[in-house]
């Protein structure tokens, strides 16, 4: 057993399932998986790895199925993110399994999705001001009766959800203890299962925790060597969507700050991504990149997405 191989997290954003414009089925997801998890395969050979995945689109699903039927009851959010959890867990397993024995039957791999919890504050400030939008969009007229609260945003009145901070994962020793007998493993799917602490116990809470905020965490936690986000885009860019567009190979903590408060890094899209990939790199001094899943080996061999430096 090689307990010296380096460690990768890699985060995969819901485009490594759904890609924009598509509907999302089944074979599309399945199909659209091999992108990503080709590659991790091969790169276990090189390094322990911890895989952590969005549940946007699938949550989403979720949530307007539960808007159309009113016969059964309905489920709050921290138990649809344990659903998604298990489907996505199982879908990037059976794919990892495909792509495992592709490179041949014995390397030596095993594989395991944990559910996972991830600890928050119940002092979060998030949860005086719920923002973040989460299910389908509703006219104005249905929005206000329902139970929750809801904001307009681009598409409609969305739901809005408290989106408190990750204090701590609470499988972060079983995961570590799982990549050093060389498992590949698939955790805080969604951003974790969102629990406060009451004495020895957990329960859990109506929020969602931001994915690339929750792998931060993990990899600080575990002491990862790589911390790998990856998205539908090359990498950070300046005026992004604009014809001054422009991606960086590298940024630093301070142009980090001065371009957030220029507002190039959305929140909800790119901001949560470089917030994660500093708060990383500065606690850890080790290498955080954002880049596509299409690179994710260039990416880690430092040939695509943008490096954090200093
Ligand atoms: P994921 O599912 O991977 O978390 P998100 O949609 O949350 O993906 O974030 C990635 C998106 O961020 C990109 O598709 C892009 O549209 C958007 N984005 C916003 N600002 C920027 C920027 N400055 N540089 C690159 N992408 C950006
Ligand atoms: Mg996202």
């Amino acid at each position: 057993m090689k307990k010296n191989k380096q460690t990768l997290l890699v985060a995969l954003g819901g485009n490594a399932l759904i890609r924009k414009g598509q509907k999302g089925t089944v074979d599309e997801q399945f199909e659209n998986l091999k992108v990503p998890i080709g590659q991790i395969a091969r790169l276990s050979g090189k390094y322990k790895i911890i895989i952590t995945h969005g549940n946007g689109p699938q949550v989403g699903n979720l949530l307007l199925q539960q808007e159309s039927c009113d016969e059964v009851p309905k489920l709050p959010l921290e138990i649809l993110v344990a659903q998604t959890q298990g489907q996505i867990g199982y879908m990037i397993e059976s794919t990892l399994d495909a792509e495992l024995m592709k490179l041949g039957d014995d390397t030596g791999h095993y594989f395991v999705s944990l559910l996972s919890y991830v600890v928050v504050d119940k002092n979060d400030p998030a949860f005086l001001n719920p923002s973040k939008p989460v299910g389908p969009a509703f006219s104005k007229a249905k929005a206000a009766g329902r139970p929750y609260p809801t904001k307009k945003t681009a598409k409609g009145y969305r739901r809005v959800v408290a989106s408190p901070a990750p204090v701590t994962i609470v499988e972060k020793r079983e995961i570590k203890k799982l990549i050093d007998m060389n498992f590949i493993v698939i955790c805080c799917g969604g951003g974790g299962i969102p629990v406060i602490r009451e004495g020895r116990s957990f329960s859990g809470v109506d929020a969602v925790i931001d994915k690339d905020l929750a792998s931060a965490r993990l990899a600080l936690e575990v002491g990862v060597d790589i911390f790998l986000i990856a998205t539908d885009v090359k990498g950070v860019a300046l005026n992004y969507g604009t014809k001054n567009q422009e991606f960086l190979r590298s940024i630093t903590p301070q142009q980090a700050v001065r371009y957030t408060k220029d507002g190039h890094f959305p929140p909800g899209s790119m901001g949560p991504k470089v917030e994660a990939a500093m708060q990383f790199f500065q606690i850890s001094g080790k290498r955080a990149v954002i880049a596509s899943i299409e690179d994710i080996e260039r990416a880690v061999a430092g040939k695509a997405g943008t490096q954090i430096e200093d």
